[in-house]
């Protein structure tokens, strides 16, 4: 506006017009100052204002328009004619030049070029040049028509601006709200975070204080428990504890096959003693002769207060009755005792009463009932005694038991005395050896087999001085002559057999004697190599390395494993009475002794056939190449007196001859 003001000011200079142009300079800056106040009022204004300030703009470009366009009239009588055509082109310029600014808004544009175009028209009219005037239409029309265009592509623009500022904002109030949302999370998390903590911290004192609850509960159920199952004066089992043990231990040993005893112990004299003494003694009593019984018991054996004054023991995986019998005793002697409480010296007695598994029963219960049957059974005989439920078993055990003591004094007092057995080829006819047997003569029991306290001196350990005493009678025999240079046969028991340096033994024995080791035969049975058989194999060995021959007893009893025969030094083999018994009508012993004279013939080992009896025996054993007899058809194990008229008188005659 300024520069087309300014040549404005230069034609009209040139024209000389000065007085007209005051006023449309006036104008001019008066409507630029106006436009400028409104653009830099309406940036700070409020937006209700904006419609006013707008009206106000439009105005301005309309005094502008007018501005132009009076000037271009007022000239127009001056009839200089570049003036004219400059001033036309100015205006038609500033149309043109208008649409780049106000088309943007075509109340403004109008505004700006209506004055102008209806100057122009008028001057041209009024000039009588209507093609000037209707060109100056068409040409406004045209323009007109342009700004709209330019004014709708703006508006669109400014849409796309819009929407694109309106998208920013909107996507800045996203990341906000996102930004804020997201502090918010963090905010919950941490709350949560404290919360969490809190409630573990709440959880763990919970538990803390379950735990405390289940280790009170538990000790109070131990303690349930053990009032159940324990009694507290003495600290024992009690009588329902020591019957789920007895129910256990029943189970087992009917699996095993093992002996069980139940004992019950009942106190004499407790009653007089508690009411005499007080309650008080009486407990310290009880509490001292729980002490003393299990001071004998085993540390397997079970102990338990019945109640009162009686006490159960359940005696465990034993060998034999005798154990019961043994502790009974033991019980018996202990409680004897005087005992020594509060001061007082007091004496007590007491009666045991015994039942084992499996002879009397299988039922706990049972069981312990009739230990306590038996137990008054024993008070009924007096104090201090003891019985067993089965009377048998009693007296059985009372029998073996003073066989056993008397079996402790009958070396020394000269009770035993063997008898010799004679051996006989029926092929020469002569004698071939002796057996050495044992006879014990006790005064109390009379003869007494050997297959009866064999066993006893074997469990008592007295079979090894026995044994010693036997192989020093036997030496004795044959150096004496009487078995006129034959074998003589020495049962050994397999616990000898164990002891260290026992040939060396025996070795020392032949030779104080002086007696020819081959004169001398030693007995085994497998029994021995079933233990240790290296140990057994080198006593054999060294035994038979003396000089000594050795027989192997029982054979075809039980397992005998013929590697044996070839491994160990053995030279005659015994075949056992059971094999011969009835031979002569029996197939399968024929067939049985057939076989292991022919095996026994390979491996050049001697037989010898025990308890031949009868001629048919005889006549059977010698008919499957049997040579040497031991047996009642010949002769019973004879005495040492015996033994001279054996030889002297001729032997039986055998069914072969
Ligand atoms: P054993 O070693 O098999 O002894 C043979 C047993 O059979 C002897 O019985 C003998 O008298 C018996 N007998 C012999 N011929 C006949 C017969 O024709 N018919 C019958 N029915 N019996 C016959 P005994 O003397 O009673 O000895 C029995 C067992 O005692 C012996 O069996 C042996 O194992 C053991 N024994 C005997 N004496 C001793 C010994 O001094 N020491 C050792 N450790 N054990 C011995
Ligand atoms: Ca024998
Ligand atoms: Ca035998």
């Amino acid at each position: 506006m300024l520069v087309v003001g300014l040549l404005v000011w230069v034609a009209f200079t040139y024209a000389q017009q000065h007085k007209h142009f005051t006023w449309f300079i006036l104008l001019l800056f008066l409507s630029i100052g106006g436009r400028v106040l409104v653009i830099i009022y309406v940036k700070k204004c409020n937006e209700k204002y904006l419609s006013t300030f707008a009206n106000f703009y439009v105005f301005g470009t309309f005094i502008l328009g007018l501005d132009f366009a009076v000037l271009s009239y007022v000239y127009f009588d001056l009839q200089n004619i570049e003036l004219r055509t400059f001033l036309t082109i100015v205006n038609l310029g500033l149309i043109t030049a208008a649409i780049s600014t106000l088309a943007v808004w075509m109340r403004a544009y109008i505004a700006f070029v209506l004055p102008q175009l209806i100057a122009l028209f008028s001057v041209f009219m009024l000039n009588e040049n209507p093609y000037a005037a209707v060109t100056t239409v068409l040409y406004l029309i045209f323009m007109m028509f342009i700004a709209r265009n330019f004014n709708i592509k703006f508006k669109e623009g400014r849409v796309l601006i819009d929407e694109n500022i309106k998208l920013m904002s909107d996507m800045e109030k996203e990341i906000v709200s996102r930004k804020k949302a997201q502090t918010k999370l963090e905010e919950y998390q941490e709350e949560l975070e404290i919360v969490v903590n809190d409630r573990t911290r709440a959880l763990e004192k919970i538990n803390e204080n379950l735990n405390e609850q289940i280790q009170k509960r538990l000790i109070i159920e131990e303690e349930l428990e053990y009032l159940a199952y324990y009694d507290e004066l003495t600290d024992m089992p009690n009588r329902s504890l020591f019957i789920e043990t007895l129910k256990k231990s029943l189970l087992q040993a009917k699996r095993n096959g093992s002996l069980l005893g139940v004992m019950f112990v009942d106190l004499d004299r407790f009653k007089k003693i508690n009411d005499s003494h007080g309650h008080f003694i009486g407990d310290n009593l009880l509490k001292e002769v729980a002490k003393r019984l299990k001071s004998v018991l085993r540390d397997s054996d079970t102990i338990a207060r019945n109640g009162g004054d009686e006490f159960v023991i359940l005696s465990e995986s034993m060998k034999d009755a005798r154990e019961p019998f043994v502790i009974a005793n033991k019980i018996i002697e202990v409680i004897n005792q005087k005992f020594e409480i509060g001061g007082h010296v007091i004496h007590v007695g007491s009666s045991v009463g015994i039942s084992l598994y499996p002879l009397d029963g299988d039922d706990a219960l049972e069981l312990i009932k009739m230990a306590d049957t038996a137990m008054y059974e024993a008070k009924k005989i007096g104090s201090n005694n003891f019985q067993f439920y089965s009377s048998a078993m009693s007296n059985q055990i009372k029998d073996r038991l003073k066989l056993e003591n008397a079996l402790r004094v009958a070396l020394d007092r000269n009770e035993f005395f063997l008898v010799y057995q004679p051996q006989v080829n029926i092929v020469t006819q002569e004698t071939y050896g002796f057996e050495a047997l044992i006879r014990w003569n006790s005064p109390e029991f009379g003869v007494i087999s050997p297959v009866k306290f064999i066993p006893i001196l074997e469990e008592t350990g007295l079979i090894y001085d026995v044994g010693e005493w036997i192989i020093l009678e036997v030496l004795d025999f044959i150096k004496s002559g009487k078995s006129n240079n034959t074998k003589v046969s020495i049962n050994l028991s397999a616990l000898q057999c164990g002891v260290t340096n026992y040939s060396t033994q025996i070795k020392r024995f032949i030779d104080n004697t002086g007696v020819d080791p081959s004169l001398v035969e030693f007995e085994i049975t497998e029994s021995l190599l079933i233990g240790d058989f290296s140990q057994a194999e080198m006593f054999l060995t060294d035994i038979s390395n003396l000089g000594c021959t050795i027989a192997l007893d029982d054979f075809g009893t039980g397992y005998t494993s013929f590697e044996y025969l070839t491994k160990l030094p053995i030279d005659v083999i015994k075949i056992d009475r059971s094999l011969i018994t009835d031979i002569h009508v029996k197939k399968n012993l024929q067939n049985i002794v057939k076989a292991i004279v022919t095996m026994s013939e390979s491996l050049g080992i001697e037989n010898v056939f025990e308890g031949v009896e009868t001629a048919d025996e005889l006549e059977m054993v010698s008919r499957l190449n049997g040579k040497v007899i031991q047996g009642y058809y010949f002769s019973k194990p004879l005495e040492i007196d015996q033994i001279d008229s054996w030889f002297n008188t001729p032997k039986k005659s055998t069914q072969s001859n």
